[in-house]
């Protein structure tokens, strides 16, 4: 029999626009299949993880294909649906495969070149006889240097496969994969302590308690673990170490000694793998308002419908969302529940455990590799232990789900929902809409302050709009009092950036042992520095930014970039030395805080203090506590928290974000300003909410002050109809790039020209963006503008064969366009 060539076209995890041809060495042969995950040469000396689209017997036009070297799964890694979804991902946001086939896949399951790896174990922990030769090798290795690459590994190993080893001690969590320079995700434990079976019983305890008579300590630690649990002889549940320390005022050492006498046994669980068993006691009663929506949820459903809950803040949707989880999980069905920013949600994901134990797994780009690979293989398996719930970010719309049943998405309006850099730029909710529909999954888009975008599909009968506007437990809206600081101001009234108003506020509630949130949409200390004499402000050297001040390392930084630089002691113009701080962010609230309230308790949350993994429940945790009283933050504050003690939120200053220069600027205050006044009175107390302004009569904060979305849509879409924005189009930004200005002028115009022959007046530009160089890049911007109408496929192949057009006339080097389909700002 003739012997046929085998050939594969792979997807190789790069941003390139098509597939690449293979041949299949006949050793292969008989066990590839499409969608399995294979090793591929690439270039010169690289080496990819590529996933094979289709094989066929065509060899390449043009050139000599080079052989796939490995097949690293038995099984495709992918499944059908997963890639179609990926197809329709690249297709809508015109993007390559490459590129989807990048975010979608976790490090670990996509070794490369690239990769690098680290020991997430030591020599000393691991039990080396269960170790090969090679294994022990690359451990030992890693003692010594931080993380190796695959070439160093292909070295230490003396061979040239070295991804199964790798893969295999990924699954054995000795080592973790990472394709760039990430800190490596510590698993936060904690020390349970267990009473050894052998003291279980009436007699063994009575002998134990006798035993330890000449051991006081001892003895007083053992009988506050039995007080745990009352009346109990046998069965003792762990009790946490910290927790037993704390009521016997012991010392660890103590524990020790009986941990050496084999009487506690000592077991470290990592926190985040907390079970937190599902507890029956923990039944939802939900309240008349809760059960009516509830059962529109499930009416729109029926209808194969999406349901947008508008529901207050605090009316309590996280009820209604473990309801549906239920009522899922008990037809075996996966759910995926998303949100925005999953650092930020501690609180959710303990309520959910609470429920649902163990089948609460988290997604999020902020986990190791390691951790990351196993929720994937746990939804791949739809593991009923552990792959059944997900809770997770955007790019948790990526998981191989096999049987979905159910997609929330809460706090849908979130701009953080969509990737703006690298591509795919997707938005989470609207592939989220997608992934149901491709399943035939209920979806359900859950907001206090909905997107215009999502309230315009439920006003057009596309989703289904149910409204909960009660808020839960009986509980009122905050009054809400806008601080005209003109007058303060005028009359020299103000302290610092404080109005009287809002001192006197914050005196009374910390008098009442009650809360406080201050609110600034800006970090840093002061966003710039200006010359008195000459209004000169430094400038970042890579941007055209102006530099933000952060006090506490006495610096000047980039935004932006990260650049940073020294402050300067005078102006780099006239030289005068009368420089003075303009505006004001989060740092200096803090530090004028401290001055007018010394006594009071306040941390500061934003991106600067919450750089490490656990800053952020670091922070909710000591608020909760009560451990601080006044907490500062950016818009991390307005998310997702529910603090009982809260009675007073302050927003310091409204008019910046109010004058930020974009079409939804409106949309982001109001929606900011709700949440954040969402935060007060949560319980049985109505909280109190203080808006400082410059402009105390702007329509958007009077519909704030009012509770009023609904009429604050109703004269905010008549805009939007005007002037022609989402949701009445639909926006690209063709962003082009470059080191200087004159070819990104004429390269622009030029590109500009071709589309506006075939989209006329829908192209509008090129423009300078606001900020109109970045990291040593100049940006034009074109906006392209496009009908609902309109068939937009024909609209992104005709943009492409444009730009391809362009590229042909206009062939510089380095000269980047980007393409972003409804972009976020
Ligand atoms: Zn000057
Ligand atoms: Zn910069």
């Amino acid at each position: 029999m003739e012997r046929k060539t085998l050939f594969a076209d792979v997807i190789v995890p790069l941003a390139l626009p098509r597939l690449f041809t293979y041949r299949v060495p006949q050793i292969l042969a008989p066990f590839i299949q499409p969608l399995q995950r294979v090793v591929v040469p690439f270039g010169k000396k690289k080496k990819y993880t590529a996933i094979v689209h289709h094989l066929h017997e065509k060899p390449p036009q043009g050139y000599e294909a080079r052989y796939i070297e490995q097949l690293l799964e038995e099984e495709p890694g992918i499944s059908p649906q997963q890639l179609q979804f990926w197809e329709w991902m690249a297709s809508y946001y015109l993007c390559h495969l490459g590129e989807v086939m990048q975010a979608a896949l976790p490090a670990g399951l996509k070794l490369s070149s690239e990769t690098v790896i680290r020991a997430v174990t030591t020599l000393e922990e691991t039990d080396t006889t269960a170790l090969s030769d090679r294994e022990l090798l690359i451990l030992e290795a890693l003692e010594k240097v931080k993380e190796l690459s695959i070439k160093d590994v292909e070295h230490i190993a003396g061979i040239k496969t070295v991804y199964p080893i790798i893969r295999s001690m990924i699954q054995k969590r000795l080592i973790a994969a990472e394709d760039e320079l990430k800190d490596l995700f510590r698993h936060r434990t904690i020390t349970l302590v267990h009473l050894h079976t052998d003291f279980q019983g009436e007699d063994a305890l009575h002998g134990l308690l006798n035993q330890l008579k000449r051991a006081p300590k001892q003895q007083e630690l053992i009988l506050a673990f039995l007080s745990m649990n009352p009346g109990k002889t046998h069965d003792f549940p762990a009790m946490k170490r910290k927790e037993l320390l704390a009521k016997t005022g012991q010392t660890p050492a103590t524990v020790m000694q009986l941990v050496k006498k084999g009487i506690f046994v000592l077991e470290d669980v990592p926190v985040s793998r907390l079970s937190g068993q599902a507890d029956d006691e923990a039944f939802i009663k939900l309240s008349p308002a809760q059960e009516e929506a509830l059962s529109q949820i499930q009416e729109s459903f029926a209808e194969g419908r999406p349901a947008l809950l508008h529901g207050l803040t605090g009316s309590g949707k996280t009820e209604i969302y473990i309801q549906l989880i239920e009522e899922q999980i008990q037809k075996g069905k996966q759910v995926l529940y998303m949100l925005p920013e999953i650092a930020l949600t501690a609180q959710i994901i303990n309520r959910l455990r609470v429920h649902f134990g163990r089948k609460v797994q988290v997604y999020h780009s902020r986990f190791s590799e390691n951790e990351r690979v196993e929720v994937w293989n746990a939804v791949a398996n739809a593991d009923p232990d552990a792959g059944m719930i997900v809770l997770g970010a955007r790019s948790s719309v990526f998981l191989p789900f096999r049987n979905l049943g159910l997609i929330l998405v809460d706090e849908e309006h979130e701009s953080s929902f969509k990737q703006n850099e690298p591509a795919p730029r997707y938005h989470g909710r609207d592939a989220a809409i997608m992934l149901a529909n491709q399943f035939k999954a209920d979806i359900c888009l859950g907001s206090a302050t909905p997107s215009f975008e999502s309230y315009h599909n439920a006003r057009q009968g596309k989703y289904k709009l149910v409204k909960l506007d009660e808020r839960f437990g009986g509980s009122v809206l905050p009054d809400v009092f806008i601080n005209d600081l003109r007058e303060d101001t005028k009359r020299r009234r103000m302290n610092g950036i404080f109005s009287p108003a809002l001192v006197q506020e914050m005196t009374d509630t910390l008098q009442k042992k009650r809360q406080v949130i201050l609110f600034q949409n800006r970090r840093g200390f002061a966003p710039m520095i200006e010359c008195n004499n000459c209004h000169w402000v430094p400038h970042c050297v890579q941007c055209d930014i102006s530099l933000t001040y952060h006090k506490a390392i006495h610096q000047l930084r980039c935004h932006y970039c990260g650049y940073s630089m020294n402050v300067p002691s005078s102006c780099a113009e006239c030289a005068s030395t009368d420089l003075r701080m303009k505006g004001f962010g989060t740092e200096k609230i803090e530090e004028e805080l401290s001055v007018i309230l010394p006594e009071a308790s306040s941390a500061r949350m934003d991106l600067d203090t919450t750089r490490s993994k656990y800053a952020y429940h670091k922070l909710i945790e000591d608020f909760e506590q009560h451990r601080i009283q006044v907490l500062i933050g950016t818009q991390m504050v307005t998310k997702g928290l529910d603090f009982s003690l809260v009675d007073l939120v302050a927003v310091l200053s409204a008019d910046s974000m109010l004058n930020y220069p974009d079409f939804r600027a409106f949309e982001r205050s109001f929606q900011l300003f709700s949440q954040v006044a969402g935060r007060a009175g949560r319980r049985e107390i109505p909280g109190r909410v203080l808006i400082q302004t410059w402009k105390p009569e702007h329509p958007v904060l009077k519909f704030v002050q009012a509770h009023d979305y609904e009429g604050f849509y109703e004269q905010e879409i008549e805009e939007r109809k005007r002037f022609m924005y989402p949701p009445f189009c639909r926006l690209i930004h063709i962003t082009l790039k470059h080191e200087a200005t004159d070819p990104l002028d004429q390269g622009a115009d030029l590109l500009a020209g071709f589309l506006r022959k075939t989209f006329q007046g829908r192209i509008l530009g090129p423009e300078y963006p606001p900020v109109a160089r970045v990291r040593n890049l100049f940006q034009k911007r074109i906006l392209m503008k496009i009908e609902p109408e309109v068939s937009l496929k024909q609209v992104k192949s005709e943009l492409l064969r444009q730009i391809d057009l362009f590229f042909q006339e206009f062939p510089l080097k380095n000269f980047r366009v980007i393409l972003d389909v409804d972009p976020a700002n």
